[in-house]
């Protein structure tokens, strides 16, 4: 068996899923990667391009097929040749029953007086275990590799990562090994093993479409929402697999006493087994429940408040390149959206045109509700106002004024959806997307060609395509909105049995 030192990285990214692993050991068909997955690609070859232009001369062994690079990295190590780049080892290695091959292909080796440090470059600002367990790994099985190649451990490990600073990472091999054996016995499994599908887990994952449609095709548990991911295996393990197994062998009073594990813990599933059932529910009979009213204040008019946004790993500031707001109801207003500059002062200057846009609409419209979706719009405004102040009071009022409609959608009705994802409600209600390739990852990847474009007309049409795009969220949000307005006159559907 081959495993090579990637192989972490299948296992914990996007998510971590054993299934991949299998998958991809089993060459199940993938899709192409994404225009975001394309732009990371390209950030961190060039950040790693950037690195080795800074180490000086060295021996480049990128290209090289795998046997003649394994025997000219051994060369170069013996003659300590300074700096090699993407040198190559492999050591065989027993787990048991399977033997296997172990490859790995360090980004540099670099001679440092009395050995060699071993450094791997990457795009990631926070190296750890809690953010990022697989470049750990990755870094200690090629120390691993190293010291069993060569008959001496490597100086130390390293990582260039995204703040462009040298991170140390601990000699553990036995860990390495350990993670690697895992993996070993993923691949050699015949059958593939059930693997819980999960929103955010699937979301960006290659084989979002296989898992999703089967799981679909299946009346799989875990598409049920609130059935989390221990749960969803601890059904499995004991034979139920779908929505119907569940309904007809649990009732509130068993599946809230059914336990899973949670950390080190059992854990019962508790209250949540309401509505838990109340969503299987919904899902097989494929029809909605209200039950309360939503709690949505009766006014003349509301502004759907939109962010687009670059995470923290990929941009320094981790900006808001766009604030979108735009007002519904009686006195609608046009699209207002608030665009971050490419300059040196872009994150304030769009931070300030956000601020000029609010006040317009209090000027306007008074204390309008400002509608978002989920918590990050209530963070960013919170992390702007520590950066760049609130001269006028603007953001703070803005801030007294958020109106969260996902925890009152989540509160007033039981959906036939795998998730309460805008996107996902948004179809609930029949609104149809003219983009309907966008998302938010699509439009990072627009923002980032926008910034790196010099041609002024390509990067007019880019931020234009996020326009549309970011518009069209409104659009949809103010579509939930009327949706779960029109819901405030129904009948309350009486409680399940508990
Ligand atoms: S789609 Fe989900 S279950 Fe399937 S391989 Fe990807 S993460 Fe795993």
């Amino acid at each position: 068996m081959r495993l090579i030192a990637s192989d972490f990285i299948t296992r914990f990214r996007p998510s971590l899923c054993d299934l991949r692993v299998w998958l991809r050991h089993h060459d199940a068909l993938e899709r192409e990667e994404t225009e975001y997955e394309l732009v990371l690609r390209r950030l961190g070859n060039r950040h790693e391009q950037q690195h080795l232009a800074t180490l000086g001369e060295c021996l480049d062994l990128s290209g090289v097929a795998e046997e003649e690079r394994i025997r000219r990295t051994s060369e170069a190590i013996a003659t300590r040749v300074p700096v090699i780049y993407q040198p190559a080892f492999r050591v065989m290695q027993r787990f048991g029953d399977i033997e296997a091959e172990i490859v790995g292909y360090p980004d540099f080796l670099i001679h440092d007086s009395d050995g060699y440090i071993v450094r791997d470059a990457k795009m990631a600002r926070r190296i750890d275990e809690e953010n990022h367990p697989e470049i750990l790994l990755q870094v200690q099985l090629y120390g691993w590799l190293f010291e069993q190649s060569v008959g001496v451990a490597p100086k130390i490990l390293q990582v260039f990562n995204g703040m462009e600073e040298i991170v140390p990472v601990a000699h553990d091999g036995a860990s390495a090994l350990v993670a690697l054996e895992r993996i070993a016995a993923i691949k050699r499994t015949q059958e593939e093993a059930y693997e819980p599908v999960g929103w955010t887990k699937c979301g960006p994952c290659g084989y979002n479409e296989r898992c999703w449609n089967q799981a679909e095709a299946n009346g799989d548990v875990a598409l049920v929402p609130d059935v989390d991911q221990s749960l969803a295996r601890t059904l499995n393990s004991i034979g139920i697999r779908t929505r119907r197994e569940l309904l007809h062998n649990f009732d509130f009073a068993s599946l809230s006493e059914l336990k899973r594990p949670v950390g080190n813990r059992q854990q019962r599933v508790g209250k949540k087994a309401e509505r838990i059932l109340q969503f299987a529910e919904a899902m097989e009979q494929r029809t909605e429940r209200i039950l309360c009213t939503p709690a949505i204040p009766a006014l003349p008019n509301y502004a759907m408040f939109d962010l687009e946004g670059m995470p923290p790993h990929l941009d320094e500031l981790d900006r808001i390149y766009l604030w979108g707001v735009q007002v519904f109801g009686e006195n609608p207003s046009e699209f207002m959206p608030a665009v971050s500059g490419f300059g040196s002062d872009g994150d304030r200057d769009g931070w300030l045109a956000f601020l000029a846009n609010a006040k317009k609409v209090f000027e306007t419209c008074g204390d309008v509700p400002f509608v978002h979706w989920a918590s990050y719009e209530k963070t960013y405004l919170a992390k702007y106002i520590q950066r760049y102040g609130d001269p006028d009071g603007v953001a703070c009022r803005v801030m007294a004024n958020l109106l969260d409609l996902l925890p009152i959608t989540r509160e007033s009705v039981i959906l036939p959806v795998p998730s309460f994802s805008l996107k996902v409600i948004e179809q609930h209600v029949g609104y149809e997307r003219k983009l309907t390739e966008g998302n938010g990852q699509w439009a990072m990847a627009k923002f980032i060609e926008a910034t790196e474009t010099a041609d002024e007309a390509k990067r007019k049409e880019l931020m234009n395509e996020i326009l549309v795009y970011n518009e069209e969220d409104l659009s949809a949000m103010w579509a939930v909105f009327r949706w779960l307005q029109s819901k405030t006159g129904e009948t309350i559907s009486a409680p399940q049995a508990s």
